[in-house]
């Protein structure tokens, strides 16, 4: 059996966990991402987390980090993280613990997560989301997760879905992450995003099913599974609105029938994703090559 030691990393949490080659979690840990901290103090928290959840027979280390990210998590710039720009979490990591580490967008961990134990598993091609913090995406198509030139391949959150809408953390305006995602959220309604009324649920869903509408035409995709705090948080609503935007805009014979789920995994998805990427590294089989 083969051990791995996950780190899920975003912009609100830090999360840490032993994980079994079954997925099953033996031990897990929490601590907030701290505001505003410059690199070393993020990095402390980070291997705080790996130290309270290590084990000797570990035989990996497998992260999901928020994105963007190059040269294989030797390089990550998490747009939610501003203490990290080009930060060289996978080698950092793989020198405090003496493991091989392997480090990944945290949304295409997810997918890796999905397709390994959660609606993903036998599906050969599908998109998994995260719409949370930050909106992120992960595809698996001809039973592969995609990584493209520098590994940042789904990342559906710069898609653009309102043409004069908000400006976005990369610059661009009417991103959808620059419209749905909690952050956006709270700054347009000044409350937590977990306060939003309903009719801002069901434009989030709306607008997470007009960017899903143009993924599945493109890359002849039937299933998204979402997941992350927003989507999950403003559940039915945010569903159906997406469902019901997604029938109206994929029209395309191929695209026709496509659906938008909860992903399988719940909270453990980001976790066991990360698990995964480690696991999956070492030539474990976690079902997507
Ligand atoms: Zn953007």
């Amino acid at each position: 059996m083969s051990l791995a030691l996950a780190l899920d990393i975003g912009g609100t949490k830090m999360a840490g966990a032993l994980v079994d080659d079954a997925g099953t979690i033996l031990r897990s840990a929490a601590r907030p991402t701290p505001a505003g901290a410059d690199a070393e103090a993020l990095f402390a928290v980070a291997c705080g987390l790996v130290d309270a959840v290590a084990d000797r027979d570990a035989a990996v280390v497998g992260v999901g980090c928020g994105g963007p990210m190059h040269s294989a998590g030797d390089a990550v710039s998490p747009v939610n993280i501003p203490g990290w720009r080009d930060f060289p979490l996978r080698s950092r990591l793989e020198v405090h613990t003496g493991l091989p580490t392997f480090v990944d967008n945290d949304a295409k961990a997810l997918a890796l997560g999905e397709g390994w134990l959660g609606h993903g598993r036998g599906v050969r091609d599908f998109a998994a989301m995260v719409v949370s913090t930050g909106v992120g995406g992960g595809i698996v198509l001809d039973g592969r997760l995609l990584d493209g030139a520098d590994g940042n391949a789904g990342h559906i959150g710069h898609i653009i879905v309102e043409p004069a809408g908000r400006r976005c953390g990369c610059g661009a305006q009417g991103c959808l992450e620059a419209e749905a995602s909690g952050t956006a959220i709270a700054a347009f309604t000044g409350r937590p995003a977990a306060e939003a009324p309903e009719e801002v649920r069901a434009r989030t869903g709306l607008l997470v099913g007009r960017a899903v509408a143009s993924l599945v035409a493109l890359l002849d995709l039937r299933l998204v599974l979402v997941a992350g705090s927003v989507a999950l948080g403003y559940g039915t609503t945010f569903f159906d609105a997406a469902s019901a935007e997604l029938r109206r805009s994929a029209r395309i014979a191929h695209a026709r029938g496509a659906t938008i789920e909860p992903a399988g995994l719940g909270a453990e998805g980001p976790i066991v994703g990360a698990a995964a990427v480690g696991l999956r590294g070492i030539g474990v089989d976690v079902g997507v090559g």
